[in-house]
């Protein structure tokens, strides 16, 4: 869609003024004034953040305001910046700026096939190897990230830093979602009883487990539903998918499971055997192949196939396949509130 958008920027002005009427914007490039209004508003916001740090924690307040911190776009696919990779931005000759992708495509879309990007702001060209790294827009785009972070509300006891839950609610799809923090082993106790006596049987969990510098987990729709007997257990489907917040990404990366390994296995309160809760086949919470598991940090991870790291058998999200997890954590998923 985006694509078909920049391939009509170059359609001539007629059909550019005909869309235009239509309240499209082809050509909306963030003015610099608008740039240093955000970052002047930005800059007051961190130092108000600095002398009453309070208020960036208030519940119920930090999404709106985090909101109300505005963003960097691109004005060709209108997208946010960010501070590198595809959409950080790139200054032409002119001045103007865009998002690398979009740059991109401006020079494979040049009318006469030239290695130039027709700016569709101005329609000055620069050759692609003039094209340079827009440095201060992109320390803007850091600086709003790090007091967009900084403004959203943190769950009562949450073990998530602020870049970690803000990168956590965006995998969510919504940074104005709020979560709050069910369990935690180094809290609330590290048997399965302690698990299921802080979690009941709330749905749309996020598993959260800590490992030295790794933080990954996964979301699961469904809750922890027990099964009828005590000694048995209950397996069921439910959308569910993994993450990564720290470690092995740079970016908090979503990680969708197969469809048929979209099933979540739990074992009853008195079920003594092997591991407690299996998530997506390949997170196993509470794991032990012997008798008597007590602890819920006991953890096995891994992905099968090349999914996750390409060319790898299997991957793991975290230091090893089987590890003991410095910390477990399990939010729920609040709507509207
Ligand atoms: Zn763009
Ligand atoms: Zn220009």
């Amino acid at each position: 869609m985006r694509h078909t958008r920049n391939a009509q920027l170059w359609k001539g002005t007629q059909t550019l003024t005909a869309r235009r009427a239509e309240g499209f914007k082809p050509y909306p490039v963030t003015p610099l004034a608008r740039w240093l209004r955000i970052l002047a508003s930005g800059v007051i916001g961190l130092f108000h953040g600095c002398i009453e740090p309070d208020l960036r924690l208030t519940h119920g307040h930090g999404a709106s305001s985090a909101a109300a911190a505005g963003t960097l776009e691109c004005g060709v696919c209108q997208e946010e910046y960010q501070p590198d990779g595809d959409k950080a931005p790139e200054v032409l000759r002119c001045g103007h700026s865009f998002c690398a992708k979009c740059v991109r495509n401006l020079v494979r879309h040049h009318p006469y096939g030239r290695r130039a990007a027709k700016c569709p702001e101005c329609r000055d060209e620069t050759e692609e190897a003039d094209v340079r790294p827009n440095h201060l827009a992109r320390q803007a785009v850091l600086s709003l990230l790090a007091m967009r972070m900084r403004l959203v509300s943190l769950p009562e006891g949450t073990s998530l830093t602020h870049q970690e839950y803000y990168g956590l609610v965006g995998l969510l799809g919504d940074h104005t979602m709020k979560l709050r923090s069910l369990y935690r082993a180094s809290r609330d106790g590290t048997t399965y009883g302690d698990m299921l006596r802080c979690v009941g049987d709330k749905t749309r969990l996020v598993f959260v487990i800590r490992k030295d510098e790794y933080v990954f987990g996964a979301f699961v729709s469904g809750g922890l539903k027990l099964p009828d007997d005590p000694t048995d257990w209950n397996a069921y489907d439910c959308d569910l998918w993994h993450f990564s917040l720290a470690g092995l990404f740079p970016q908090p990366t979503k990680i969708d499971i197969d469809r048929e390994k979209q099933h979540v296995y739990v074992a009853g309160r008195q079920e003594v055997y092997g591991t407690k809760v299996r998530i997506g086949g390949y997170m196993w919470l509470g794991h032990s192949s012997e008798e008597l598991t007590a602890d819920m940090r006991s953890c096995r991870q891994n992905h099968p196939g090349p999914n996750v790291l390409a060319g790898s058998g299997h991957a793991c999200l975290g230091v090893s396949v089987e590890f003991m997890a410095d910390d477990l954590e399990v939010l729920h998923v609040v709507d509207g509130q």
